[in-house]
């Protein structure tokens, strides 16, 4: 799950890391009133959306006047963002962060992964912060440093104080540095994150480390341990899809193909989209519908799937070890008759009862693909995908 900047910003506000002030606004007048509370003479327009890039999209705007914080405010509020992270369509900004504007000496960058083949907790930190740092990740990965944090001991004082001198902090600020960056590492352990980014992390003017940006992301599986954390969830920041499957307790991931799985297993599904790849076609997604799959769970998972306008078949490929042939048969039928099914749909079942799934699927009179292998059912759905005749019955 991903959280705004200033949810972000809250959270490590927590571990003691000094953000600037500011508040979360949802209106024109809300950023001014905020702006006229902060006081000062120079503010920052952020939009809040769950991607980055906003600095060079336009979402990000330096004020130096109660007027100007209100144009901004009109301009960032409402527009369809496009940043390197959003795609083409953009998206839209809903809400707004308002910020005392900061005095940048230095733009620094500071961030935290899960590493898996260390089993640890990588620190990231380069000199190069700010607006670029895909570019200096790829021209000139040796600014980029790095530590695996132990997790027995978290990050100790002194990896904390190497790492903050490599990246330019002078000797006056290495000890705020090392706060920073253990906070950091204390929000990232102790909130089940999966990625925790300050970028940029700046030395201002008069020589205090600051985080100016906040990214976090979170671990699905253990959000149940954080109801504040989940507080946070922002649905209008989410893929209708995405949302719809979580409800319906679905495994979906939606992807850029044109055939639509449906299977019951994650390995078979991931199986199912290797198949239908050997076969010269994409799947349209991942969608494991879990062991039990009632008919209203598979309806939803053909609704679901059917949202998708590249759609063009679904390949639905169940192995009835405990779930039986014949229920799943009669799940599909009913869900194909429930939906205005568009495009072609091949069935593959094998397993328990799998005569009697077979006999369901034929006498329902809908022009259903059957097949009996995982090889054949991905082959026609292909070639149905393609509207050839090798894939109708
Ligand atoms: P991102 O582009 O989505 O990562 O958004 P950031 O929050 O990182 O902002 C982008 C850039 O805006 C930063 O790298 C800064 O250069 C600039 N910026 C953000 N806040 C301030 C501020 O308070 N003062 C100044 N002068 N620049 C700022
Ligand atoms: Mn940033």
């Amino acid at each position: 799950m991903k959280i705004h900047e200033y949810q972000a910003k809250d959270v490590l506000r927590r571990y003691r890391v000094p953000t600037p002030r500011g508040a979360a606004c949802f209106s024109i007048d809300e950023a001014v009133k905020a702006a006229e509370s902060l006081g000062g003479k120079v503010w920052v327009v952020k939009a809040q959306i769950h991607a980055g890039g906003r600095g060079k999209g336009g979402g990000v705007k330096l004020a130096r006047s109660i007027e100007e914080v209100r144009e901004h405010a009109g301009t960032i509020l409402g527009m369809q963002l496009v940043t390197h992270q959003t795609g083409p369509a953009g998206q839209k900004v809903r809400r707004l962060l308002v910020e005392e504007g900061a005095d940048i000496r230095k733009e620094l960058y500071a961030g935290m992964v899960v590493d898996r083949s260390t089993q640890r907790v990588a620190l990231l930190a380069s000199s190069e912060g700010g607006m670029d740092i895909e570019e200096v990740a790829a021209s000139t990965p040796e600014k980029i440093h790095k530590v695996f944090i132990d997790p027995g001991t978290g990050l100790r004082d002194e990896e904390a104080d190497e790492v903050a001198r490599r990246i330019g902090i002078p000797e006056a600020a290495v000890v705020q540095a090392r706060a920073v960056l253990q906070g950091l590492y204390r929000a990232f352990d102790q909130t089940d994150a999966s990625l925790a980014e300050i970028n940029p992390l700046i030395l201002t003017g008069d020589g205090r480390v600051v985080a100016l940006d906040a990214k976090m992301n979170f671990d699905d599986n253990a959000l149940f341990r954080h109801p504040d954390i989940l507080a946070m969830r922002d649905l209008d920041e989410e893929d209708p899809a995405d949302v719809e499957a979580s409800r319906q307790e679905l495994n979906y991931v939606q992807l850029d193909g044109d055939i639509g799985c449906l299977v019951n297993g994650a390995g078979l599904a991931m199986a199912t989209m290797d198949i239908v790849k050997v076969y010269g076609g994409e799947a349209a997604n991942f969608l494991d519908v879990g062991g039990g799959a009632t008919t209203e769970r598979v309806t939803e998972a053909f609704k679901i799937m059917l949202r998708n306008p590249r759609l063009k078949a679904i390949l639905v490929n169940i192995f009835g070890g405990i779930m039986r042939c014949d229920v799943i048969a009669s799940a599909c039928v009913d869900a194909a008759r429930q939906v205005s099914l568009r495009v072609p749909l091949v069935v593959r079942l094998e397993g328990t009862n799998v005569e009697l799934g077979k006999k369901i699927l034929a006498d329902s009179g809908l022009p259903i693909i059957p097949c009996s292998s995982m090889a054949e059912a991905a082959q026609k759905a292909v070639a149905a995908s393609r509207g050839s005749a090798a894939g109708k019955n």
